[in-house]
C-alpha cells in the first residue's frame, strides 16, 4: 500500500474527490489516502489556511493529489496552489491533453504534453509602481539557468521515454533577448544531449496560431511560466475544456497531482461536477508510482463510459457526478 495525501479542496473539490476515492476502492488500487485539507473552509474551522498536519503529510508521503481551492479576490493570500508549488520547488507543471471518445471537438488526433516552468518568470509576482501617483507600474520577469535547464530536461526526458522525436520550445526571444533569449539558448544546449530528438523553435504568437490550425502536429511543448499557463488552457479548450484537463506539479522530491480547473462555485454541491480532470490526473499519479496496470484498468473504464455516452452536463450530457462515477465502476468489470 502506498500512502498518498488527498487534499479535497473546496467547492466541487469535495464531490470530485469522493468520486476518485470510490473508483480507486472499486479498482482495488494499492493506494491509501490520507486526507488533509487547506483553504477558506479549513480557515473558518481552525484559523489556519494550510494546517501544519498537511505539510507533515505531504513531506512524509512525498506525493499528493489535490482538488481545487478557491482563492478569494482582493484578500490576504495570493494562491495556496502557487504557495505549495513554491514551497516544495515543484518546478515542472505537466499538462497532458488528448482527444477522448464521445467528446465533440473541432480537432481530432490531439495528443500533446505541455511542460510549463512552474517557479519563475513573470509569475513570481514582483511588481511595483514607479511613481507616487501610480501612473506607471513594472513587473520583474526572472529566468535562471538552473530553472530553465531542469524544465527543458524534463520535457526531453519525457520525449525520450515516450519515443517522441520532437520537442517544441516556445519563446519571445526576438524581443526579450536576455530572459527568453537565455531560455532558448539553454534549450539548444540541452537538445544536443538527446540524439534522435529534434528541437523545434517557435515564437509564442506563431505558436498560438499553429495550435488553432494544426494542433495535431505538436507532441511535447516546453515553455516559460506565463506562456505555459495560457497555452495549456488553450490546448485544454481544444480537447473539451477544463473539465477534462489533468495536471501535475512535479519536483525532484515531491509531486502534487491536480485537476486544472477551479472550485466552480456556480455548480458546487449540486452533483453536477465532472470528476474527469481529477481522475485523469490520478492516472498520471499512478504511472508516476509505477502502478501502470491500475492506471490502464481505470482508463479503460473511463473510455468505455464516455463511449457509452454517459457524460456530465459540461460535456453536453445529463449524468450527475454520482451516476458518472457509478458507470465507471460498473465498467471496471
Ligand atoms: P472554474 O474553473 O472554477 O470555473 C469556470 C467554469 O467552468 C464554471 O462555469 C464552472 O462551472 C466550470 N467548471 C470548472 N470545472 C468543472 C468541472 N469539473 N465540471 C463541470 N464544470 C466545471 O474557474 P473560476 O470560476 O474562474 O474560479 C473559481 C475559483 O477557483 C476561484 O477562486 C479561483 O481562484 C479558483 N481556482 C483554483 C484553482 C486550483 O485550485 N487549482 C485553479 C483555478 C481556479
Amino acid at each position: 500500500m502506498k500512502k498518498v495525501t488527498l487534499i479535497p479542496g473546496d467547492g466541487i473539490g469535495y464531490e470530485i474527490s469522493e468520486s476518485l476515492v470510490e473508483i480507486f476502492k472499486a479498482a482495488k488500487v494499492p493506494v491509501e489516502f490520507e486526507t488533509e485539507n487547506a483553504g477558506t473552509d479549513v480557515y473558518e474551522k481552525t484559523g489556519e489556511l494550510i494546517p501544519e498536519s498537511l505539510y507533515e503529510s505531504v513531506e512524509k508521503n512525498k506525493i499528493a493529489i489535490k482538488g481545487p481551492i478557491t482563492t478569494p479576490i482582493g484578500k490576504g493570500f495570493r494562491s495556496i496552489n502557487v504557495y505549495l508549488r513554491k514551497k516544495y520547488d515543484l518546478y515542472t507543471n505537466f499538462r497532458p491533453s488528448r482527444n477522448l471518445p464521445g467528446i465533440e471537438t473541432r480537432y481530432k488526433n490531439i495528443e500533446l504534453a505541455i511542460f510549463r516552468e512552474n517557479t519563475e518568470g513573470i509569475y513570481i509576482g514582483e511588481e511595483k509602481f514607479e511613481d507616487e501617483e501610480k501612473t506607471s507600474a513594472i513587473a520583474i520577469k526572472r529566468i535562471t539557468r538552473k530553472g530553465s535547464e531542469r524544465i527543458i530536461k524534463s520535457a526531453f526526458e519525457y520525449a525520450k521515454n515516450n519515443k517522441i522525436s520532437k520537442v517544441t520550445v516556445v519563446h519571445k526571444a526576438n524581443i526579450l533577448k536576455y530572459t527568453d533569449g537565455m531560455f532558448l539558448e539553454i534549450a539548444r544546449e540541452v537538445a544536443k544531449n538527446y540524439e534522435g530528438i529534434d528541437l523545434e523553435e517557435l515564437i509564442i504568437d506563431n505558436m498560438c496560431m499553429q495550435l488553432v490550425t494544426n494542433p495535431e502536429r505538436f507532441k511535447v511543448i516546453v515553455t516559460m511560466n506565463l506562456y505555459g499557463d495560457i497555452l495549456s488552457d488553450l490546448v485544454a479548450g481544444l480537447v473539451g475544456g477544463l473539465g477534462v484537463a489533468p495536471g501535475a506539479n512535479i519536483g525532484d522530491d515531491i509531486a502534487i497531482f491536480e485537476a486544472v480547473h477551479g472550485s466552480a462555485p456556480d455548480i458546487a454541491g449540486q452533483n453536477k461536477a465532472n470528476p474527469l480532470a481529477l481522475l485523469l490526473s490520478s492516472l498520471e499519479m499512478l504511472k508516476y508510482l509505477n502502478l501502470n496496470d491500475f492506471a490502464q484498468k481505470i482508463e479503460n473504464a473511463i473510455l468505455k463510459t464516455l463511449e457509452s455516452d454517459c457524460k456530465t452536463g459540461d460535456l453536453g450530457g445529463n449524468a450527475t457526478t454520482t451516476e458518472f462515477t457509478k458507470k465507471i465502476i460498473e465498467n471496471l468489470g
